[in-house]
């Protein structure tokens, strides 16, 4: 019965900070391996919305679904490993361990089994093997950003949350993220993605959910959230 529900439901989400309506009544659903994009201007609640779903934030109120169980204001540890991970769009890294070492962290916090094994497959995906050994805070700010993916794959989780993740990224490296979405996509993981770059947008989501005031205001199709100027003018700000 739960795989008959999407991955992730929202309903009715409020998280106020003061007189901040950082989230004032979010509903949105990700599909099983959907690819959904999340977009909207700065300070629409996008990164509150993150922050919910995978239990850095308590809400005030309303109801979060994942894998067909309810996890609003569950911790962040459980949620985590129920398999919901998340990333921050500023990288939360260990700066004095390896590459590697962050990566087999990220699985400590969770499913240790096979980690070494997973850690080797995880630097192929994302192009870092000749960086293995390199401490993180060596590297350029594109390939932390690959490693603050990597350990949310490391994670083995089913549904990934990515905040901005090919903000101010190389090409190239946005191209290694692109692809290891969609590779990670055939293998049944779901995503939900916080991004500015339309060309990113249009690449890589199957549908986008639209953000304003801390709602969703629309969601569907790319093609046709763009066909709508008035959608393109009011929340994109073009
Ligand atoms: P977005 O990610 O869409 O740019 P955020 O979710 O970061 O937006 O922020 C939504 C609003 O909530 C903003 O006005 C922001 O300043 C405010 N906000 C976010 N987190 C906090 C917090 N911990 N305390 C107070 N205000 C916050
Ligand atoms: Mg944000």
């Amino acid at each position: 019965q739960a795989s008959a529900e999407p991955i992730l439901l929202v309903r009715g989400l409020y998280k106020h900070f003061g007189g901040i309506k950082a989230t004032n009544g979010v509903d949105l659903a990700v599909g099983r391996q959907e690819i959904a994009g999340l977009i909207g201007p700065n300070g629409c609640g996008k990164s509150t919305l993150f922050s919910l779903v995978s239990g850095t934030v308590a809400p005030d109120k309303g109801e979060i679904r994942f894998d067909g169980r309810a996890i609003a204001g569950m911790s962040a540890h459980r949620i985590a490993r129920l398999g919901l991970a998340r990333t921050f769009q500023i990288p939360a890294l260990f700066d004095n361990m390896s590459v590697t070492e962050n990566l087999l962290a990220a699985a400590a916090e969770g499913h240790w089994p096979g980690a070494q094994e997973r850690a080797a497959a995880t630097l192929a995906l994302l192009e870092l093997g000749h960086v293995a050994d390199n401490r993180a805070s060596d590297l350029s700010g594109g390939q932390q950003k690959l490693l603050e993916f990597g350990r949310a794959v490391m994670r083995q989780a089913s549904l990934i949350l990515l905040d901005e993740v090919t903000a101010g990224v190389h090409p190239n490296i946005r191209k290694i993220i692109l692809e290891a979405i969609a590779s990670l996509r055939e293998r049944g993981v779901s995503f939900l993605v916080i991004e500015h770059d339309m060309e990113m947008v249009r690449s890589v989501c199957d549908r986008i959910i639209v953000m304003d005031s801390g709602r969703v205001v629309t969601s569907g199709a790319f093609e046709d959230i763009v066909r709508n100027s008035e959608v393109m003018q009011t929340y994109l700000g073009r």
